[in-house]
């Protein structure tokens, strides 16, 4: 019998963050009677959208912060976009803004995301948040990347020196993920579409991070005895992006889906969110 791997529990681990969080909230209302404020904007209404920008909020009402929806119409241009979240940026009871990605494709999502005042881009998505990520200055993370780093944190597992492999390259998942376990010593391959013999690169790999965006992707048998695996996947069915059983046969830590990794990004968002809070308040 193969001994079973550690299950990294998020839903856990994320529960602890959300609860030190709240006494973070509890602490700045207290002191200064600042109440920290997410704003989440959301255009159009794609089901899954409206269903992550509630998702987030509720979290937010639940620790005594409080929120902002912000909902724009699928016809919103680029231009309305961007002076809405010029207005967020200039409201002072504001802290943090999270535009829900993807934007409709006639919008300039990127023109969006960049006209978040950084100190206020708790979600990570604007070029000095990545800028940071890569030369380790501080400023907020992109969540997901930072909630992993966090769950690894939490199980004590050996990030530096250790060769992580990331398959995927996105802006807000595989990069972002690469910068931070650079910036803790770890050694590490990108992976993408393009990739040649990327079983055989994942079969190197101390630390595997799945965010392909493909239903159990990452075969068992590319998972190295005794590798730590964090499935960043989230597919239809709460499948991840790993072939979870055989890949928890050779693994030392695994994160299950659901109940892995995506409680760590809401959490991480509420945390950035409270930093960008007593941040301005001390201005
Ligand atoms: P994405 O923007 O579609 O990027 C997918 C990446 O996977 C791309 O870099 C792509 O390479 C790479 N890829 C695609 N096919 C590949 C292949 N055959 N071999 C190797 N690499 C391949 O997706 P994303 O936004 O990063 O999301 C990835 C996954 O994470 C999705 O399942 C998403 O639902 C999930 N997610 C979860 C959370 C959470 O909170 N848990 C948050 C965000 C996303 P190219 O660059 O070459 O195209």
């Amino acid at each position: 019998m193969p001994a079973m791997p550690t299950l990294i529990d998020g839903t856990k681990v994320a529960k602890e963050l959300l609860e030190s969080t709240r006494l973070r909230v509890q602490a700045l209302t207290s002191g200064s009677s600042v109440v920290p404020c997410l704003a989440t904007v959301l255009v159009g209404s794609d089901p899954a959208s409206v269903t992550y920008t509630r998702m987030k909020r509720k979290r937010c009402e639940s620790i005594g912060m409080r929120s902002i929806k912000v909902e724009l119409p699928e016809s919103t241009t680029t231009e309305q976009l961007v002076a809405e979240i010029r207005r967020l940026g200039d409201d002072p009871t504001v802290h943090g803004i999270l535009l829900q990605h993807p934007a409709p494709s006639h919008v300039d999502e990127r023109a969006a995301f960049e006209a978040i005042p950084a100190i206020k881009d708790v979600d990570g998505v604007t070029y000095a948040a990545f800028a940071n990520q890569w030369f380790n200055e501080g400023g907020h993370e992109s969540c997901t990347p930072s909630g992993i780093v966090k769950l690894l944190d939490a199980y004590d597992a050996r990030i530096e020196g250790a060769h992580a492999v990331v398959v995927g390259r996105s802006p807000i998942l595989g990069k972002p993920m690469a910068g931070l376990l650079l910036a803790r010593n770890a050694t590490v391959t990108i992976c993408h579409s393009r990739t040649q013999g990327l079983a055989d690169i994942v079969r190197q790999a101390d630390i595997v991070v799945a965010a392909v965006g493909k239903a159990r992707f990452v075969q068992g048998d590319w998972v190295k005895r005794g590798a730590i695996v964090m499935d960043a996947g989230y597919n239809e069915g709460n499948v991840g992006d790993v072939d979870f059983d055989p890949a928890a046969e050779r693994a030392s830590m695994i994160t299950p889906v659901p109940g892995g990794v995506g409680p760590m990004t809401i959490a991480t968002l509420i945390a950035q969110t409270v930093d960008a809070a007593e941040r301005l308040t001390a201005q």
